[in-house]
């Protein structure tokens, strides 16, 4: 049967394995074990040699990697990380797994990007190991696990009530009866047996209960435990002295999330362009009027507004994430594409201050409160200045669109050819900079030819 500590790195065997083998001078030697079970796993892609691990730092960074390319890449290959999926490397994979907290957690802020990716992935890796399973082992494994997890066979919702809470589980994917949950089918049938009158009540617990929601438990709550891992990690961190080699891991993870993150925020021009465009510098140029007139500086009514709700989200959006509109319900923060706010604190923010400062009266003279409004529609809550520590407290306040600006600030709606084309700002300005690189272009294949 698979290692628990596979599906489970938290487990008592987890950090048994990382007592006995766990050794931090040797996270980047070349270990000749692993390799030869990743060449030998049968589905895994051997052709390119940098899809293989060839140390325990180095599967840290490919947990990762798979998780980002798994969620983004539309061509991903199973195959080129099918040993991921392989129990023979669980004593690797637990090592692997303690090395990548550590860094995370020593180096970087819970709400960080790199914490995030982290914990979903660690979900992600819980949810493909199972279905990889044949399905009475799927079964014991996933029982064995939660006993471990829980304890005690009759669960109160309020033992998950952090998950609830944290919108990890819904309290509609599970059943309750007198405030505890129901997993077992003996509870299930003693409880509600005698209601299903024209179905057998075990076949009903299979459809209502099943397993899916003791797998849905099981991930969500070893995904809870990792956060709180790392939380314990980063509270005894100020107290010990860090390896080198755990901050040069560190130092790979942000690396290669950083690579992904950009090579993945590409998105694509108008319907019906071929080429692509990247986030990059802000083009003024490139502005809809509505914003144009608002950096200008606002002086009749709605100046408020303009400033901090109209044009916050519009250049911290077009700085950062044109691809908003494209990727709805996609939870990014501002630190996932700019995670040591240098961009934020440079760009974004002068151009807002200096728009502020542009109005009349100035915005701030009289109302020196709205630094903290504007910071907290960034996603720092109500703060002064923008924090990483704060960051998550509120949410990053998305671009309003054509039609609620000509309702709420119609006087700064002046729309022209390109406005009759789009529906909010932020697409004006995608398409424009998208027109101005392609007049580029064509200009400067003239002058060549
Ligand atoms: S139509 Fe939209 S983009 Fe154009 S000026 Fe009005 S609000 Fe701005």
């Amino acid at each position: 049967m698979v290692s628990l500590s596979f599906i489970n790195p938290l487990s008592e065997e987890g950090q048994r394995i990382v007592k006995e083998k766990g050794d931090l001078n040797s996270i980047f030697s070349i270990n000749e074990d692993l390799i030869d079970i990743v060449t030998h796993d049968q589905r895994q892609n051997i052709d390119d040699d940098s899809l293989i691990p060839k140390s325990y730092g180095y599967l840290a960074i490919k947990r990762i990697q798979w998780f980002i390319e798994r969620k983004n890449n539309k061509n991903f290959i199973n195959d080129d990380y099918s040993y991921l999926l392989n129990d023979e490397i669980a004593e690797f994979d637990v090592i692997s797994f303690h090395l990548i907290s550590q860094a995370i957690a020593t180096n970087f802020n819970l709400n960080s990007r790199e914490v995030r990716l982290f914990v979903e992935s660690q979900g992600k890796l819980v949810e493909e190991r199972l279905i990889k399973l044949m399905p009475q082992e799927r079964k014991e494994i996933v029982n064995k696990i939660l006993i471990q997890l829980i304890f005690e066979e009759n669960i109160s919702w309020t033992f998950l009530k952090d998950l609830v809470a944290s919108k990890k589980i819904s309290l509609t994917d599970l059943v309750l009866s007198n405030g505890k949950i129901i997993l077992n089918k003996e509870d299930f049938i003693d409880r509600f047996g005698d209601k299903f009158k024209d179905r057998a009540p075990d076949r009903m617990y299979e459809i209502i209960i099943g397993d899916s929601i003791k797998e849905l438990i099981l991930t969500t709550m070893i995904m809870q435990n990792t956060e709180n891992y790392l939380q314990k990690i980063k509270d005894m961190s100020s107290t010990i002295e860090i390896h080198p080699a755990i901050s040069e891991l560190a130092e790979e993870i942000t690396k290669t999330i950083s690579e992904l993150s950009s090579k993945y925020s590409e998105f694509h021009g108008p319907s019906g362009q071929e080429s692509y465009m990247k986030i990059g510098k802000l083009i003024k140029d490139a502005f809809p009027p509505c914003i144009t007139n608002t950096v200008e500086g606002v002086s009749s009514g709605g100046r408020n507004d303009a400033i901090v709700l109209l044009l916050t989200s519009f250049v911290s959006y077009a700085r950062l994430y044109p691809a908003i509109f494209k990727n709805e319900g996609v939870d990014v923060k501002v630190s996932d594409i700019d995670p040591n706010l240098n961009i934020t604190l440079n760009e974004i923010l002068p151009l807002i201050y200096e728009a502020a400062n542009n109005c009349s009266p100035p915005l701030f003279d009289d109302q020196p409160q709205e630094k903290i409004n504007i910071t907290s529609k960034l996603g720092f809550g109500m703060h002064n200045d923008p924090d990483i520590e704060n960051e998550g407290e509120t949410t990053w306040y998305t671009p309003m669109s054509c039609e609620k600006i000509k309702m709420h600030l119609p006087q700064l709606c002046r729309p022209d050819k390109t406005c009759e084309k789009i529906g909010n700002p932020l697409s004006y300005y995608s398409r424009s900079k998208w027109q101005m690189q392609k007049e580029e272009k064509t200009k400067q294949a003239k002058e060549t030819k």
